[in-house]
């Protein structure tokens, strides 16, 4: 399941990576915390957010900053873009390739660009929806 790096397979890095494996959710720690502790009772919120962080560092998964307020893990460590609701903070991936997008040189600043990451934000479905009601 892990790459091997010579790292230590602990049974919390296995239930961390074991909820992360196939969610698209991009959840929070709270959100990986809350379903972990179903099957084991004694972690930590602390040893959650530690394992996570290992992982991340680890290159198992991605931690993502997209501005909802609270740090979001990925288990897609590939290249690819988001759409983030700014109401609810759903996020959800996107599989396009933005490969034509370039910044003119004189943009760049001196910087060579290996990879270009897109967010789209806006409004979820639901939440377009709710508010279709309410108005
Ligand atoms: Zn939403
Ligand atoms: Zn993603």
């Amino acid at each position: 399941m892990f790459r091997d790096q010579g790292l230590k397979i602990t049974p919390q890095r296995v239930s961390v990576f074991r909820v992360l494996h196939d969610n698209a959710d991009h959840p929070t720690a709270e959100a990986v915390f809350d379903q972990i502790r179903d099957e084991m009772p004694s972690i930590s919120l602390r040893t959650v957010y530690q394992t996570l962080h290992d992982l991340a560092s680890m290159g198992e998964i991605r931690q993502l900053d997209l501005g909802t307020g609270s740090a979001r893990f990925d288990p897609n460590v590939k290249s690819h873009h988001h759409l983030v609701c700014d109401k609810c903070g759903r996020v959800t991936d996107v599989h396009a390739s933005f490969d034509g997008v370039r910044l003119p040189r004189t943009k760049l600043a001196g910087y060579r660009v290996s990879s270009t990451e897109i967010v789209f934000r806006g409004e979820c479905p639901d939440c377009a929806g709710s508010n279709a009601v309410a108005s």
